[in-house]
């Protein structure tokens, strides 16, 4: 039997196209790889792949093991976690890595039961440690006050999924050479209890969450559900997207996909606006990355002033309408 060895992460795509988190995963393992001198492979779920794998190896990737079957080309729980299962008995990898996107937080789990061994879910950094050469998995803990560093010292694989958008993408380089290995597996790994009924997409709005260039935030400073069209109305103008607080999102006044925070989405535009949020720690973990931020709130001492770039003091319902006549102005002298 071979011994527990090597970084993985398992990459995502659809339609043959590769996820940002694939990037984002590579970015990081690449850093991982290189501290403890052993060789970073991606794992690739899918159907007609030969162009993504070759993707993976230009943006970090040494080897990719590529599982292509007509029965991959859409994430079912059963049929992903047997070939993950299968492959990772033979080829024995020290660290797994996953997103902590829908597929990630979906599969991992399963494998880790599976295995037997510990998953720390949803972390924010990853490192190796010195000495052992043991994954050091931090994360946010105990509502968001403390960051716990965890260890999986016992069993194998070391299992961690990463919050999406935690960490730039790696950049790409043709010049990059490395080995795709084409994976046969058992039929019995391509047995579901799933039958999939067809697809919904979320709305245009939900979907640009993660990857607008601008924010606007709604927190609950906005006192009422029929001022959100305020937000809406400069987000469109700004041509960026919509954002909540978890209370605007538990009032229902968004829906939870719009959630940014802990406990939601993280996001990390070139401009995020935050009208009504006080800014506590659980709502900063989801925006932190942002580039420049610009806080509305009527109370000097709110929080988010002080990871703001520009801080407004004054009510949102007066100041939002005010932006919104300025950059209609503006749109009409261009
Ligand atoms: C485990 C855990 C996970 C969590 N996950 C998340 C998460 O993912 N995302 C998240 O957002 N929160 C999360 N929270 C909740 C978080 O702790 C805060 O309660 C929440 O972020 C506060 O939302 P808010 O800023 O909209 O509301 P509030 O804290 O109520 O703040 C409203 C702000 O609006 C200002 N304001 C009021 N009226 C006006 C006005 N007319 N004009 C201008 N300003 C005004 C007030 O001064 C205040 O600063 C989590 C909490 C826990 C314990």
């Amino acid at each position: 039997m071979k011994n527990w060895q090597g970084i993985w992460i398992v990459a995502e795509q659809w339609q043959g196209k590769l996820k940002r988190i694939s990037f984002e995963l590579l970015a990081r393992a690449r850093k991982l790889a290189d501290k403890s001198g052993e060789p970073l492979s991606a794992v690739l779920f899918g159907y007609h792949l030969t162009e993504a794998c070759q993707e993976l190896i230009y943006h970090g990737a040494d080897q990719v093991y590529m599982v292509d079957h007509p029965s991959l080309s859409q994430f079912d729980p059963d049929i992903y976690a047997n070939c993950l299962e299968e492959l990772v008995c033979e080829e024995r990898p020290a660290v797994l890595v996953a997103g902590a996107t829908t597929t990630g937080r979906t599969l991992m789990p399963i494998l880790a039961a599976r295995l037997k061994t510990g998953l720390t879910a949803d972390c924010t950094d990853l490192d190796i440690e010195e000495g052992t050469g043991l994954l050091l998995q931090t994360r946010p803990a105990i509502g968001g006050n403390v960051m716990a560093t965890i260890k999986t010292p016992n069993h194998r694989p070391q299992m961690a999924t990463v919050r999406p958008r935690s960490y730039p993408p790696s950049p790409r380089d043709p010049a990059r050479r490395g080995v795709i290995i084409e994976v046969k597996l058992s039929d019995e790994a391509f047995r579901t209890r799933f039958e999939i009924l067809g697809f919904e997409s979320i709305g245009d709005e939900q979907a640009q969450l993660e990857d607008a260039e601008v924010i606007v935030c709604a927190g609950r400073g906005l006192e009422k559900h029929t001022a959100l069209f305020l937000i809406k109305e400069l987000a469109r103008l700004l041509g960026g997207a919509v954002g909540g607080t978890r209370p605007v999102v538990e009032q229902g006044w968004l829906p939870y996909p719009c959630q940014i925070g802990l406990s939601g989405k993280t996001v990390s535009p070139t401009l995020y606006i935050a009208c009504g949020v006080s800014g506590a720690i659980q709502h900063l973990a989801g925006m932190r990355g942002s580039k420049f931020v610009i806080a509305i709130n009527k109370d000097p001492r709110a929080q988010i002033f002080k990871v703001a770039d520009l801080g407004i003091v004054g009510d949102v319902k007066e100041i939002i309408p005010r932006l919104i006549t300025y950059l209609k102005e503006m749109k009409k002298d261009d």
